[in-house]
């Protein structure tokens, strides 16, 4: 059992549990192997909360449990919906920390982006969570229990259907606490999330990239690149300095894609920044071999963030030459505006309240 796995430190969290770590749990207290998978479906597959409930498991196994564990959830302190549909929430965790996920209904998926940090340590220009600083990592329950929360604030017949690790902090980071949550949502025993449904977004970070890569995980890599020469990327995105453009795209070309499947590439676009015609046919030059999409987000701007979304017809011509080089490129439509739904937005709002 590693520190992050426990919320209260006598007992364990069995939403931050593997399967197998479940298994070997029951069998330490005299189960079948068996018993512990029973466990882990209650948990993980019917969210449910109580011992008590668990009708399967006898009573006395029940009761040891009830000595020997806590099934973690974060606690939904506040709701918003866009007139979008997107619908934003704001965590609480057991030590009090605060933590945003989203719920982003479009084209029949309905996909959870969830936070793995509090705080974030890379402090990119461009975003909010950045300016908390770092606070802390998030434990494998505290990241899954941010997909169990939120489905269970759906309506019936309501499923989430796609997971994306791009709320707040960066994921590779927490390469350990990241990696069981992973496991724990593709269990096919538990959630039973595709891992084509799957995708985990970073600022650059090579090694962690490296160790996705050497990993059976097979889950979707997307990679926030918004910029095209160094000395840009540099200015806005500080992890640049370990890992320039070139050490990060060629750690990219090594990354195993399944057939059919693709790198995504997120471009934040800032006003007279990263956003000229130069920038677009040199990201030609740069993504050219490498099978991949790039998605286009005008900046989500802030009054606490120096820069400016550019005009729409800047962004527009931008995708233009993406396309006519053959590259897929969409635009992001700003995805819940109105109720702040960038990255760190809802956190840091309420922390000036
Ligand atoms: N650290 C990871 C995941 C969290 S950020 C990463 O960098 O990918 C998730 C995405 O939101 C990234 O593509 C990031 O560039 C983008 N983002 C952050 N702040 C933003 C803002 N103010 N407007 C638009 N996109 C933003």
């Amino acid at each position: 059992m590693d520190e992050g796995s426990k919320v209260n430190p006598k007992r364990t969290d069995l939403t931050g549990y593997t399967r197998e770590e479940v298994e070997d749990l029951a069998v330490g207290l005299g189960q079948p192997r068996y018993r512990g998978r029973q466990l882990f479906r209650w948990v993980q597959a019917r969210r449910v909360r109580d011992l008590g409930a668990m009708t399967d498991l006898s009573q006395a196994f029940r009761t040891v449990l009830g000595d020997h564990v806590v099934i973690s959830r974060p606690e939904v302190t506040q709701a918003q919906r866009a007139g979008d549909g997107t619908r934003k929430f704001l965590l609480q965790l057991a030590d009090g920390e605060e933590i945003e996920s989203v719920l982003i209904p479009d084209d029949g998926r309905l996909t959870a982006c969830i936070s793995t940090q509090v705080g974030c340590p890379l402090a990119c220009r461009f975003c909010l969570t950045g300016l908390m600083g770092m606070r802390r990592n998030l434990a494998a329950g505290e990241i899954v229990g941010q997909v169990l929360a939120l489905q269970d604030a759906l309506e019936l017949g309501e499923r989430i259907s796609n997971v994306v690790f791009m709320g707040m902090g960066e994921p590779l980071l927490n390469f350990p606490q990241v990696e069981r949550a992973l496991r724990i949502l593709c269990d096919e025993q538990g959630a039973n999330f595709s891992p084509r449904r799957v995708t985990v977004s970073t600022a650059g970070h090579v090694p962690g990239i490296q160790k996705l890569a050497a990993s059976d995980l097979s889950v979707n890599l997307a990679v926030s690149l918004s910029a095209t020469t160094n000395g840009v990327r540099d200015m806005i995105m500080p992890i640049n300095s370990r890992w320039p453009i070139a050490t990060l795209l060629e750690a990219c070309r090594a990354y195993p894609l399944p057939r059919r499947r693709r790198l995504t590439f997120e471009y934040v676009m800032l006003d007279g920044v990263n956003d000229s015609l130069e920038d677009a046919k040199r990201l030609v030059v740069l993504l050219r071999g490498i099978r991949c999409k790039v998605n286009l987000i005008p900046l989500n701007a802030s009054p606490d963030l120096p820069d400016r979304p550019p005009p729409r017809d800047r962004v527009e011509a931008f995708q233009v030459i993406l396309h006519e080089a053959g590259l897929t490129a969409t635009i992001r439509e700003s995805r819940g505006w109105d109720i702040s739904a960038a990255c760190g937005m809802l956190r840091v709002q309420r922390g000036k309240a």
